[in-house]
């Protein structure tokens, strides 16, 4: 009997995985993954990405490898590729778990004609989200544009199936031939700017289930008090995991809402948590239905927002050289870690399009790039969502005044001395606005702007009223 084929994406684990288990339980089984670099492959992933899949795919070889199984890595067209390694097993079926990501549905029906073509069948499974897009809906049948809509809907549905563990696997007579991933140059060399990242990650489905007890037992209970503050680890960490799906979001839901049951301290942070997967399940329902979100305004009118492209404040921004402490701290944690806070990036990021005026896009693709976590729905609805432009977004007049944020979610410094460590001789009260401290002040912090420590690279209150006015020429457009 010919194996099936199940063709590992963003779903780089064992336990959960609906399609493995369907197609070990119809016998021989042959782990695929297929780095698509061609035109047709989607958008290409970003350098952090890269890193983090390359260790990704190491544990998950070597988790097949303990099984019995092992991960055979090729490199080429989707199509092209599936069609060969099932052409030299003489594959039965070939299993998938499906995507949501612009384009996906026209990749998956393509696979499925070309499979079909040689009598085998393409079938598709969930394991990504919660609730599939189809399953949340308006009681017009549409999609959700508000997020306490779409999570009170979601939440009346049925909860989650209970996860299922990892199959036993049985190998195929015979192996196709496999690439060693090494010659993929997924890892950056020379320069290896990745070189902090094993500080700090363990790519894999072992590092994403450490991750998740480390946060139950340690973080959990305060996660809606500790959740906002960069200056403590008060959040799981868990995202790079759950974008590279080395675990589900469903073992996820089921082990928070276990701890809370047998915990009931854990109970109000436990809600508080499932509400953020909440709110990526409801990027990823946004996506799905409008996939444009990663190039252009959810929110039309924004396309006649006066953005003003500027590519030194834009360098500047990129390197942590704003003279504004927590926005610099976050972009360097950010080049050091491949991650950034959420609190950080909301205020890095309103910093960039609302005080500087450069289109979120820029920004979007500066994150896709860096950040460990890149993920095409998370990273375009939070950019959105800032800008004002996106679904729920934060209004146009919400704009984030740096210091006083830092001041608030950082109130010791000590978050911003870690990451800017020019500046922190300074006492609290100066830590998050250097250009306040006076010249005797500086000295004694052994500071000196422009030289050791930027000013500003705006004035927060002649940007908010530059901001403000541009705003408010769409509404303008609008009444006109
Ligand atoms: P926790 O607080 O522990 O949350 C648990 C999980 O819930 C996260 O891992 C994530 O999967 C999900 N989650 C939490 N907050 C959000 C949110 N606001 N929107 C959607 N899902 C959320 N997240 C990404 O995963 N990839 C991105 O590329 C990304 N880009 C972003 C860009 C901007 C400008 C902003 C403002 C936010 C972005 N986020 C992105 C959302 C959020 O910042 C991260 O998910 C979070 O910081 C990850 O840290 P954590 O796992 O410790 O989060």
């Amino acid at each position: 009997m010919g194996p099936s084929i199940v063709v590992f994406s963003l779903d780089l684990r064992l336990s959960d995985h609906a399609a493995l288990t369907a197609a070990a339980r119809e016998g021989p089984v042959v782990p695929l993954f297929v780095l698509d670099e061609t035109e047709t492959g989607g958008r290409p992933m970003g350098g952090a990405g890269r890193w983090w899949l390359h260790g990704s795919l190491q544990a998950l070889d070597q988790a097949l490898r303990s099984s019995g199984s092992r991960l055979i890595c090729r490199r080429g067209a989707t199509v092209d590729v599936i069609r060969s390694v099932a052409k030299a097993t003489e594959a039965r079926s070939v299993r998938i778990t499906r995507a949501y990501e612009p384009g996906a549905a026209g990749r998956e029906s393509a696979l499925k004609s070309a499979l079909a073509m040689n009598g085998i069948g393409l079938h598709r499974h969930g394991g990504r989200l919660l609730f599939e897009p189809e399953q949340v809906r308006t009681n017009d049948g549409g999609p959700f544009k508000v997020f306490t809509a779409f999570w009170r809907a979601a939440s009346r549905l049925d909860p989650p199936a209970r996860p299922q563990g990892v199959p036993d696997l049985t190998p195929p007579d015979r192996w196709p031939a496999s690439e060693p991933i090494e010659r993929w140059d997924l890892a950056p060399k020379r320069p290896n700017w990745a070189a902090a990242f094993p500080d700090h990650w363990s790519p894999g489905e072992a590092g994403a289930e450490a991750r998740l007890a480390a946060f139950i037992d340690s973080a959990l209970r305060d996660y809606g008090d500790n959740r906002n503050r960069p200056d403590v680890v008060g959040t799981s960490r868990l995202s790079p995991h759950l974008h590279f799906g080395e675990i589900s979001p469903r073992v996820v839901w089921h082990r928070i809402m276990a701890a809370a049951e047998a915990d009931p301290r854990l109970q109000a942070g436990a809600e508080v948590y499932l509400r953020e997967i909440g709110w990526r399940e409801f990027s990823f329902h946004v996506l799905h239905h409008w996939p444009h979100l990663p190039e252009s305004p959810f929110r039309p009118e924004f396309a006649r927002f006066p953005w003003q492209e500027d590519a030194d404040l834009l360098r500047a921004w990129q390197k942590g050289a704003t003279g504004y402490p927590i926005v610099d701290a976050g972009l360097r944690e950010l080049w050091q870690t491949g991650w950034m806070h959420n609190r950080v990036r909301m205020i890095a990021a309103s910093v960039l399009v609302k005080s500087l005026l450069v289109p979120w896009q820029a920004g979007e693709r500066w994150f896709w790039d860096t950040l460990v976590d890149a993920d095409m729905a998370n990273n375009a609805a939070g950019w959105q969502w800032v800008a004002g432009s996106g679904a729920d977004a934060a209004p146009y007049f919400r704009i984030f005044n740096p210091v006083s944020q830092g001041r608030k979610f950082d109130p010791e410094g000590t978050y911003v001395r870690r990451w800017v460590p020019e500046i922190a001789g300074l006492p609290d009260t100066l830590v998050h606005a250097p250009f306040e401290a006076t010249a005797v002040e500086l000295e004694d912090a052994g500071i000196r702007l422009d030289r050791t420590y930027p000013r500003p690279i705006v004035d927060h209150k002649l940007a908010r009223e530059r901001a403000l006015a541009a705003f408010a020429t769409l509404k303008a457009g609008r009444e006109g």
